[in-house]
């Protein structure tokens, strides 16, 4: 243990994700039980440079852990990518006395830290908060269970109006560069086809599968796309693709957008943040830094931040052979 951890910071930043008000509240409470002042950041790196800054108490993150969103809200900072914006940062840091902050955002947010840490020496720590769960280093990222269960939901939903009208529905979901929110919420709902971006389908083999599902009785057909999915066309285009080439079916579009981001955490994801919290307050209590706390295995494993920003989490190809399967 060390003793130069006194003064803890806190702050989401980038999207924001379900489940980053309860990280916010183990982060707070963990230093409350460690006796560490804790100090939360509001609005992201940007708070930070401009000194956005508010003393914490255990009491101060009541009734916080079943809201969505965050609570010290989220911003995109362009001036903490410049030395200068850093450095201001780093000014107002010390002139609070903070000796180490946790940062719960995404792959970007990490970038920032790690350059942080790098230029001044200053304690750092993430927590993987976002949707995508693309973040190498954890199985899970804060937000993502939310997501798919929202996401299947609505998609429950739309089947209803799905299988009374005979009609094809394109949901399109979140998801540019990874796939796992349309995967699993795919699998999930009992999605016809899924489309992703790692994987082209292409459209002929969307239209035979399309085809044979009609033929073989089902009388309607939902198929999930990833924004970033490969087939090149959007849910409008590839709406207008089938409407030429498969005449039978009426085909509907459904953006679901921004809805995925919002809403009440799951308890898995409340039950993630708080583990996550604890871990990062006490793997810095213990002088580490530059790592960010995931979880494998249902254990939390500690990963250093450059290694976790390197590159997006792959898809699961065991999974992605279940929904094969499934969509026979
Ligand atoms: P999401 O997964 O929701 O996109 P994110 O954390 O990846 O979350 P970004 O918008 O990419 O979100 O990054 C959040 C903030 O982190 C940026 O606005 C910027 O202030 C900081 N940041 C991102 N990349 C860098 C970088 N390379 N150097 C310094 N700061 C960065």
């Amino acid at each position: 243990m060390t003793e130069n951890i006194k003064k803890v910071a806190v702050f989401t930043s980038g999207g924001d994700s379900p489940g980053m008000n309860a990280a916010i509240r183990s982060v707070v409470r963990t230093c409350a039980y460690k006796n560490i002042e804790c100090v939360a950041i509001y609005r992201g790196y940007q708070g930070m440079i401009d000194g956005d800054f508010k003393q914490m108490n255990a009491r101060s993150v009541n009734n916080i852990i079943n809201k969505g969103g965050t609570i010290l809200k989220s911003a995109r900072c362009e001036e903490f990518r410049t030395e200068k914006g850093r450095k201001k940062a780093y000014d107002q840091l010390k002139k609070e006395g903070i000796d180490a902050f946790v940062v719960i955002g995404g792959n970007g947010s990490f970038a920032g830290a790690v350059k942080f840490n790098r230029e001044y020496d200053f304690p750092v720590m993430g927590i993987p908060g976002t949707i995508d769960n693309d973040i190498l280093g954890t199985s899970f990222t804060i937000g993502f269970d939310t997501a798919i269960n929202t996401v299947v939901d609505v998609i429950d939903k739309i089947r209803d109006t799905a299988s009374s009208h005979n009609r094809l529905f394109f949901v399109e979901v979140m998801g540019r560069d990874v796939g796992h929110i349309a995967l699993n919420a795919g699998v999930g709902a009992g999605a016809e086809e899924i489309l992703i971006p790692e994987q082209n389908l292409g459209l002929e083999r969307l239209l035979d599968s399309l085809k044979r599902s009609k033929k073989s009785g089902k009388s309607s057909s939902i198929v999930i796309v990833a924004e970033g999915d490969k087939i090149g066309k959007n849910v409008f285009e590839l709406k207008e693709y089938v409407e030429e080439h498969l005449p039978i079916y009426d085909v509907r579009v459904s953006v679901l957008g921004h809805m995925q981001r919002g809403g009440n955490p799951t308890c898995f994801d409340r039950v993630l943040a708080s583990r996550m919290g604890v871990r990062a307050v006490e793997a810095l209590i213990e002088g580490k830094s530059n790592y960010m706390v995931g979880i494998r295995d249902n254990k939390l494993v500690l990963t250093p931040i450059e290694e976790a920003i390197k590159a997006h989490t792959e898809i699961d190809m065991e999974l992605l052979r279940v929904s094969d399967i499934m969509t026979t």
